[in-house]
C-alpha cells in the first residue's frame, strides 16, 4: 500500500489482537509501519465501511448471483474519475471515501461480505488456478490505482511513457535529424562500397533495410557521431 501512494488501511477483527502481536505486524510492515499505526480497527465490516461512499470487493471466484464486476484497470480509472470529478465531491469539499474490499488469505470473503459491495472486482487469472494470495492481490489492485492516478495527474513525478526514447523528456542528448541519419547511412554506403561488402551495381534491399534498423533505433545525436566516427577510422585503415 505505501509503495504505490495509500494510507488508509482499516482492519476488521485483526489477527494481532488475538494470534500475532502487534510488534510482529510492525515487524512484517518492513518500514511501513506508519500505516499500522493509523489503521483503524472495527469489530465488525458494516463498521469498517459505513463511512465508505463506494465498497469495492475482491474476489477470484465467480458468485451464484451476477454482481457489477470489473477488472482491476477499469476500476482504478473508474473510481480516480469518481475522485476527481467536482460533483462528486461532499460539501465540505472532501473527495468521497472508497473502499477496497479484501478477504482472509484461508477464507476469501464470504456471499453476505461481497453483498455489502457496490461492484466487485476480480483479478482475470487463469480459471482453474485463480486465487492469488492475499498480499499479491493488495499489490495488483494498488498498483493498477497508481497507474491510474499517475495517467491522470499533469506532472507525474516518476516517467510513465511505455519507451523512454530520444524524442522523450529525460534522455540525455537530442534525437538526431533526418539529415543526420541520412548523412551516416551515405557514410556508411561508401564504405561498404570500399570493403566491398555492398555492390552499387546490385543494390538488393540493403540500403532500404539498413535506413529502417536506424529509423527503428531513433538515435540520438551522439550516437550518429559515434558511428560516423568508427566509420571513418575504418575508412582511414583502408586507406
Ligand atoms: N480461498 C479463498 C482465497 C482467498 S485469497 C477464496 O477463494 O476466496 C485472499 C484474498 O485475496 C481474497 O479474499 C481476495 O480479496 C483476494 N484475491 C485473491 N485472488 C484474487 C483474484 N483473482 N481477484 C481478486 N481478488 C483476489
Amino acid at each position: 500500500m505505501k509503495n504505490m501512494g495509500l494510507k488508509q488501511l482499516t482492519l476488521v477483527s485483526p489477527e494481532f489482537n488475538k494470534l500475532v502481536s502487534e510488534d510482529e505486524a510492525i515487524k512484517r510492515a518492513a518500514g511501513a509501519e506508519d500505516l499500522i499505526h493509523s489503521a483503524r480497527l472495527y469489530n465488525t465490516l458494516d463498521e469498517a465501511i459505513a463511512n465508505c461512499h463506494v465498497v469495492i470487493g475482491t474476489s477470484a471466484r465467480n458468485r451464484k448471483t451476477p454482481w457489477p464486476l470489473m477488472n482491476p484497470r477499469d476500476c482504478a480509472d473508474r473510481m480516480l474519475n469518481f475522485l476527481s470529478v467536482e460533483s462528486f465531491s461532499q460539501h465540505d469539499g472532501t473527495k468521497p471515501h472508497i473502499g477496497f474490499l479484501f478477504g482472509q488469505e484461508a477464507s476469501g470473503l464470504t456471499n453476505e461480505e461481497l453483498q455489502r459491495c457496490h461492484y466487485h472486482v476480480n483479478i482475470p487469472a487463469v480459471s482453474d488456478f485463480s486465487s492469488l494470495n492475499l498480499a499479491m492481490a493488495v499489490q495488483v489492485i494498488c498498483y493498477e490505482l497508481r497507474m491510474a492516478f499517475l495517467m491522470q495527474s499533469e506532472q507525474p513525478d516518476v516517467p510513465i511513457s511505455s519507451v523512454l526514447s530520444p524524442e522523450s523528456e529525460g534522455w540525455d542528448e537530442p534525437a538526431a535529424t533526418v539529415a543526420e541519419v541520412e548523412g551516416l547511412l551515405a557514410h556508411l554506403e561508401q564504405i561498404m562500397i570500399q570493403t566491398e561488402f555492398h555492390d552499387p551495381a546490385n543494390p538488393r534491399l540493403l540500403m532500404m533495410r539498413l535506413r529502417r534498423l536506424f529509423q527503428r533505433t531513433h538515435l540520438d545525436q551522439r550516437e550518429v557521431n559515434i558511428l560516423r566516427g568508427i566509420l571513418s577510422s575504418i575508412q582511414k585503415h583502408i586507406q
